[in-house]
């Protein structure tokens, strides 16, 4: 029923490994800039069909963003557009690292769908123990 975006989005490259051992609710996303805890592992999700997208801004810069249902460590600007948005139906807005405003990707948002768009070199991936 979706288009076939597993040919698109991550057939190219393999993906890093997920630390596989690893309880999935024990690893955390940190900002590289300044460490602060932004999101965790347990808070993965998919749309159409991944977890990690490549998608190109309109001046033609290419992002690897991972998605989230939740990033409870950025800030999100107040401004929401539509334009040139990479999900279909859904707004986004720009964010920033609550900790030091480093811009760490974006909220999309539609009806009852909310997700964030991290930029994926932006993210140190660790095991945590809190
Ligand atoms: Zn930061």
């Amino acid at each position: 029923m979706f288009r076939g975006t597993r040919e698109n989005d991550s057939g190219a490259e393999p993906t890093e490994v997920q630390e596989t051992d690893t309880p999935v609710e024990d690893v955390a996303y940190y900002c590289h800039a300044c460490e602060r805890l932004i999101t965790r592992a347990r808070w993965v999700i998919r749309h159409e069909g991944a977890h990690e997208h490549r998608r190109f801004n309109p001046a033609g810069f290419v992002f690897r963003i991972r998605l989230f249902s939740e990033a409870p460590g950025v800030a999100v600007e107040d401004v929401e557009t539509e334009d040139f948005s990479w999900f279909s139906g859904h707004a986004w807005s720009i964010a920033t690292c609550g900790g030091c405003g480093l811009h760490l990707g974006w909220r999309f948002a539609q009806a009852g769908s909310v997700f964030f768009g991290l930029i994926r070199n932006r993210l140190v991936m660790r095991i945590t123990s809190d």
